[in-house]
């Protein structure tokens, strides 16, 4: 069970709450949090650097403002941002050789909002190459393991933010997710992992993979902290033009206690016996707690959802071999020189991708090609149209659905030999993506995997309609309280650091 009188336990909300009313300050904290990141993050791998210097001037800042009468929604709170969003003055890397060097000359939108309302950044952390990955081995920068079991990965591409939550070594994990890097990476490390709909939270500041897929959230213990998370960086950013001019509904006051009055679509398709027996019963539990809450279950087809893969495959590869052009060894990072520019290009490029980002450099540049643009990225998009559409008719029938949010738990590392099997985690998570719709994992049992010793937590997708972000985490906070399922397993690596 969690203890909750231990510091690192406790979840942004309590923290929060502490410093605003002076019992414990935002340097206390942080000192608290550091001394456990320095304890433990040799094992897990989590951070790429850590912010010593920065968080405890940061977290003396925030001690200021709540003296001088301030109250921050997150006073204290430590977080964990992703290596691919922007922080003045600090390296930031996207897991890849090419940018390993390269220092941000300005702040993401979403993480200034996280430290305007009161958050102290203690590290960035690893993910796969250019968020390209499902496991965080694909990073060119180091190895993450999952705290629950160290030889198994910790998902991906957000890993080392999902890691660092669920070691304790941060209250809160900002994520981007493009086709299920919050989600499941959540489902592997226990956690919350929030996907906002496309265009809630800005990513001015977030270096882009698939510019229309990318969205950032946050990776939190408790639905109650995704929520703070999403009421702190929601809303329109002048500075992305893709950003969503409407009013936030603040989601951290529709929590709910019960599902009494929701239809819960089940998804005719997603039919879940072919993930194995253990798995499968899981969530069939996990449906029946659903309908115990007092949800109405009803069935709802998505049938073009099976083409999700393919119609990912080919939009995001395409806006990745676009957005990644601008690194040339011209503007940004690694340059290996040679006689001419052509030469310098190819030389920089070669040394400075890992062999992920090449295949979807090669692939994307291939769909967008003159004689196959037709034939593959418009034939992608019109599927992506049909998809979205699904999604639509299914909620004339329910207002949330309820899904498996990865195709297995936490996978032992290498144990996805060829890019297919790999990317078939992401089979529940990436119609979502596509349609742009809000969706989370929440914890929902444990299983051990065949060849395995240690319980593996299992997350529960729910996907709710455009801007439905209050209703999904409000129904997600109900189904957490009334199950409790994330706190019955302590990772040994936390457990062990104490003992
Ligand atoms: N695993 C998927 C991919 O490799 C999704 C990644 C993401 O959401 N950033 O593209």
């Amino acid at each position: 069970m969690a203890l909750e009188n231990d510091p690192i336990e406790r979840s942004a909300a309590d923290i929060a709450r502490d410093v605003n009313a002076g019992t414990i300050s935002a340097s206390e904290v942080v000192e608290g949090t550091l001394a456990h990141v320095d304890a433990v993050d040799a094992r897990v791998g989590a951070y790429l650097t850590i912010l010593h210097d920065a968080a405890r001037e940061r977290a003396a800042n925030v001690d200021a403002r709540v003296r001088s009468g301030e109250r921050l929604p997150l006073a204290g709170v430590p977080l964990a941002v992703k290596d691919n969003m922007c922080l003045t003055a600090t390296r930031t890397t996207c897991g890849s050789r090419i940018l390993e060097h390269w220092i941000a000359p300005y702040t993401a939108t979403a993480v200034a909002r996280m430290l305007e309302a009161g958050c102290v950044p203690i590290g960035k952390t690893n993910l796969d190459e250019f968020a390209m990955g499902s496991s965080c081995e694909n990073s060119a920068l180091g190895i993450t393991r999952n705290p629950y079991d160290l030889s198994r990965v910790p998902g991906g591409s957000s890993g080392g933010s999902a890691a660092a939550v669920a070691a304790r070594e941060a209250a809160i994990g900002l994520g981007s997710d493009t086709g299920g890097s919050i989600r499941e990476p959540g489902a592997f490390c226990n956690l919350i992992g929030f996907k906002p709909t496309y265009g809630r939270i800005s990513r001015y500041g977030l270096i882009a993979f698939a510019s229309s897929l990318d969205q950032i959230g946050p990776l939190t213990r408790t639905v109650e902290d995704a929520a703070l998370a999403y009421d702190a960086m929601a809303g329109h950013d002048p500075m992305d033009a893709t950003s969503i001019d409407r009013p936030v509904e603040p989601a951290a006051a529709s929590l709910r206690r019960d599902l009494h009055g929701l239809r819960i679509g089940l998804v005719r398709e997603f039919d879940t016996e072919k993930l194995g027996p253990d798995v499968d019963k899981a969530y069939d539990r996990a449906y029946a707690e659903l309908k115990a809450l007092g949800a109405d279950l009803v069935e709802v087809s998505l049938p073009t959802a099976d083409y999700g893969l393919a119609t990912y495959y080919l939009i995001a590869p395409a806006e990745c071999s676009s957005n990644l052009s601008r690194f040339d060894g011209v503007r940004y990072g690694l340059r290996v020189d040679a006689d001419d520019v052509q030469a310098m290009y190819e030389r920089t490029r070669a040394a400075g991708f890992g062999s992920e980002v090449k295949r979807r450099i090669l692939i994307g540049t291939h769909a967008l090609s003159s004689g196959y643009y037709d034939a593959y990225y418009v034939r992608a998009q019109k599927a992506r149209t049909l998809i979205a559409r699904d999604f639509e008719t299914a909620f004339a029938s329910c207002d949330l659905i309820a899904c498996p949010a990865a195709s297995s738990p936490a996978f032992a590392f290498n144990a996805k030999s060829d890019p297919y099997s790999m990317y078939m985690m992401d089979y529940y998570t990436i119609p979502m993506s596509l349609a742009g719709l809000p969706a989370l994992s929440v914890p929902c049992g444990w299983v051990t995997p065949a060849g395995g010793v240690e319980p593996m937590p299992l997350g529960l997708q729910l996907c709710a309609p455009l801007f439905a972000e209050p209703l999904l985490l409000g129904a997600a906070h109900a189904y957490e309280r009334a199950t409790m399922h994330a706190v019955k397993h302590l990772p040994l690596v936390v457990s062990g650091a104490r003992a």
